[in-house]
């Protein structure tokens, strides 16, 4: 029997010597940073002349790191390793490529702070969204491998007296994994270690505003025993590489995070079959977000602000669970307003090296993204706390609250994936869910709330794929809260839970007449 596996605990930055270690692995990054990192092609470090530049979101000129940038042509390269490589390591022992996981848990577990300050400094995470982030990689590892380990038992089927039959789970073959910059090291890993270890071979091509930490992750697998070819590492434009290899047939799977309008892309270009290609391709899309608490009459006040100020605004709200709209009973929309403005006016920003509650937006994309949706909610709603931004170092925005914003308003239903939260007055429980209900998404939610019947009409009605009660809409803990969303949030995959990896498997009936 595996052993059951609790979660990666936090780190407690309430205890000195937890700061003072992080403080240490901060400086060390920093004296790393600027460095060039290679594409890894079957093993081989590839460097190409165009680069893609990785700079720190709080301080545009500090390069965090230089790396190889992927075209068509080593694409191409890649496709061909993986394709070779699968003929062999789709026959490996499914405990050995399990151990290859341990392992690396084990290696980045040693040097956690080490990954997080990366974070820090590549994806502008204060401590503990980054100290999360790399527990939530070393979960993904350990949580992967013991069930690829259950998996490969395969799932009890009939035998008669005149046959024996089995169902084993057999890997698909080339998989193209494409992560996002906003858990650049959690999900990245998952979905690159869920595939591998299914007996896949990937080629991975991360989000281009975070490639170093990837980069990072590639020597933790090849450090593991990783075979080489087994995953290929190779950065690029989304818009070539992506879509090259999503198009190629050799291509079995698509294993994507992200925009809605990337995913949206992938899927309807997966769909067509191409020359020489022999399967439809497998989409595992895992897209955005409009997620809502809702708080009933009968309510912890407290709790409610805290919950929606802590999901609105921990990682500057880009998270795809973060809570952007608030659904609020009328009879306590004014308390709940009033102390939601309060907690979020004591909120730091800044530098998070400097340990600021939040800290800055990816890239100046995402920055005026944000900023022109706070120009939409001016028009929309009432300004009641934040609403500025400076970019002149870092892309800097307050977290910023929109009172009395209609149900049917923007501000309601895209997504802005920034530190924006629109509040909405409900008549009652029943409207309250019906504005939940009124988006394309179907990501989190969460119902603050003490009345049992309304929990129990939530469970029903409330259609999202992770349903929080008396908490927060964010932080899923892998094996605890298997996550993925319906509608336009995606193929509600559940990463981090008992199904994820048969979606990288397809089942193989063996029956033997006796
Ligand atoms: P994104 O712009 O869609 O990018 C995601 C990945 O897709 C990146 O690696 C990107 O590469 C690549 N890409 C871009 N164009 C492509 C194309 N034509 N073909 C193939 N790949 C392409 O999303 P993001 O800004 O990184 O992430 C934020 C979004 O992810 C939000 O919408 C958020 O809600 C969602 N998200 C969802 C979940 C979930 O579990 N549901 C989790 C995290 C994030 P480049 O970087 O090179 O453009």
């Amino acid at each position: 029997m595996t052993v059951p596996y609790k979660h990666e605990p936090f780190t407690d930055f309430s205890i000195e010597e937890h700061v003072q270690q992080f403080e240490i692995a901060l400086k060390q990054v920093k004296s790393e940073l600027g460095k060039d990192y290679d594409l890894v092609i079957g093993g081989e470090k590839v460097t190409t002349d165009e680069k893609i530049v990785s700079v720190n979101p709080s301080n545009k000129s500090e390069v965090v790191g230089t790396v190889s940038k992927a075209n068509k042509e080593l694409a191409e390269k890649a496709m061909q390793v993986a394709d070779k490589t699968f003929q062999t390591w789709k026959k490996w022992d499914p405990k050995v490529r399990a151990d290859i996981l341990f392992k690396a848990a084990a290696i980045v577990r040693r040097r956690k702070h080490e990954f997080s300050a990366y974070l820090v400094y590549e994806a502008g995470k204060p401590w503990n969204e980054a100290d999360a982030d790399t527990a939530e990689a070393i979960d993904f590892l350990e949580y992967y491998g013991r069930q690829m380990i259950e998996l490969a038992k395969g799932y009890p089927i009939e035998s008669r007296k005149i046959e024996n039959n089995r169902l084993a789970y057999i890997p698909l073959g080339v998989g193209v994994v494409i992560s996002p910059w906003n858990f650049a090291f959690a999900i990245m890993a998952g979905m690159t270690s869920a595939a591998l270890v299914a007996g896949n071979t990937v080629l991975l091509k991360p989000a281009s505003t975070t490639p170093v930490v990837a980069a990072k992750f590639i020597e933790v697998l090849e450090e593991a025993g990783l075979p080489a070819g087994v995953v290929n590492y190779i950065p690029g434009s989304g818009s070539e590489v992506g879509d090259y290899l999503v198009d190629h047939p050799k291509t079995r799977f698509i294993s994507f995070t992200g925009s809605r309008e990337v995913g949206v892309r992938i899927y309807e270009r997966a769909a067509k079959v191409h020359e020489g290609q022999i399967w439809l391709k497998r989409v595992v899309a895992e897209m955005g977000g409009k997620d809502t608490i809702i708080v009933d009459d009968q309510a912890d006040l407290d709790l409610a602000a805290e919950a929606i100020v802590k999901s609105a605004f921990g990682f500057s709200g880009q998270k795809c669970s973060a809570c952007s709209r608030a659904v609020i009973h009328q009879d306590v929309y004014d308390d709940v307003l009033h102390r939601a403005i309060l907690l979020t006016k004591k909120l730091t920003v800044g530098d998070p090296t400097e340990r600021t509650f939040m800290g800055p937006v990816n890239d100046q994309a995402a920055y005026d993204k944000v900023m022109s949706y706070i120009e939409i909610g001016k028009e929309e709603g009432t300004l009641v706390a934040g609403g500025n931004g400076d970019n002149s170092k870092g892309y800097f925005i307050e977290p910023t609250i929109f009172a009395g914003v209609d149900e049917n308003a923007r501000l309601m239903k895209e997504e802005i994936f920034g530190p924006v939260v629109a509040f909405c007055k409900a008549k009652d429980f029943d409207h309250a869910l019906a504005v939940a209900n009124n988006t394309d998404y179907g990501l989190t939610g969460a119902v603050i709330t003490n009345n049992r019947a309304h929990i129990e009409k939530a469970k029903e009605d409330f259609h999202v794929g992770n349903l929080y009660f008396n908490r927060g809409c964010t932080g899923a803990i892998v094996g605890y809260h298997p996550f993925g969303g319906f509608n336009m949030s995606g193929t509600d995959s559940k990463a981090g839970g008992p199904d994820y990896l048969l979606l990288f498997t397809q089942a193989k009936l063996l029956s033997e007449q006796l």
